[in-house]
């Protein structure tokens, strides 16, 4: 008997093992949770290198909230406060991010995109379950786009409701580019941001950053789905001690943090 238990455990590991190497490219990875970003938890310890190796895409922010994180095609940018598009070394640290292997699922062309919530209602309409994750890229010339960064803080942080509201806008007309996103089911409260969290990035790396609105006579999107989501979670001393909200506080917040301060949504 006593055989039986030291053999166990050794089978468990193979296997898991083995489930990990098959199914890594559908996983989502995440660092932190959205609910201590909300805090102003801006410290993290996860670092650039280790999110590219577990993924190609996706988005967050980097350490001290210093501008929008855009992942695309297994490049790390951070758009900065000032509009500068930078690429980041392996070394930078996060302090909340999301990435995935990219692989089309499906896809197709869209056209007469008049606004941010035209596009994602259509592509809500070809999506299969709201309780699976997504991933999106969506390519092409853009008649319009308008993002927004936020400003670089230094301890002590303050909520990131009050940063937004420090936000600065960006607008670019006729401009080439990638929104890279995600859509999320709606029990990640707390944890991610349910429903669309979209980021964009010019062909030309003059600017970017969270995406607000958008226009586009024609673009093509390409899906991926993720039915698995690891979350690793931090040991810096900010997330150790945050008195994490529960979960109904974070849906107002991120209403106020994610949305158009001019739009309707
Ligand atoms: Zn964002």
């Amino acid at each position: 008997m006593r055989r039986a238990i030291h053999i166990l455990p050794a089978l468990l590991l193979v296997v898991t093992v083995t489930c990990a190497q098959t199914n890594d490219r559908d996983v989502l990875y995440q660092t932190s949770t959205i609910g201590a970003l909300l805090q102003g938890v801006y410290d993290g310890d996860t670092t650039i290198g280790e999110l590219r190796a577990h993924g190609d895409v996706g988005l967050g922010t980097i350490n001290c909230l210093d501008g929008e994180l855009v992942v695309l095609d297994g490049r790390f940018f951070t758009v900065e406060h000032s509009g500068r598009v930078r690429e980041l070394p392996p070394e930078t640290l996060t302090p909340f991010a999301a990435v995935t292997w990219f692989e089309r699922d499906q896809g197709g062309l869209l056209q007469d995109i008049t606004g941010l919530g035209a596009l994602t209602s259509r592509l809500d309409a070809v999506l299969g379950s709201v309780n699976l994750c997504y991933t999106v890229r969506i390519t092409g010339r853009f008649d319009y786009i308008k993002t927004r960064s936020v400003p670089r803080q230094e301890p002590p942080y303050r909520p990131l409701a009050e940063v937004v509201s420090e936000q600065a806008i960006f607008e670019f007309s006729d401009v080439s580019g990638t929104i890279v996103g995600f859509r999320m089911p709606p029990y990640v409260t707390g944890i991610n941001v349910p429903g669309w969290h979209l980021h964009f990035l010019a062909d030309d790396l003059s600017g970017g950053g969270h995406l607000l609105d958008c226009r586009a006579s024609e673009a093509t999107a390409q899906i991926d789905e993720s039915d698995e989501i690891m979350l690793v979670l931090p040991h810096t001393e900010s997330f150790l001690t945050c008195p994490l909200a529960p979960a109904e506080a974070d849906n107002a917040d991120l209403h106020a943090v994610e949305k158009d301060p001019d739009g309707d949504g």
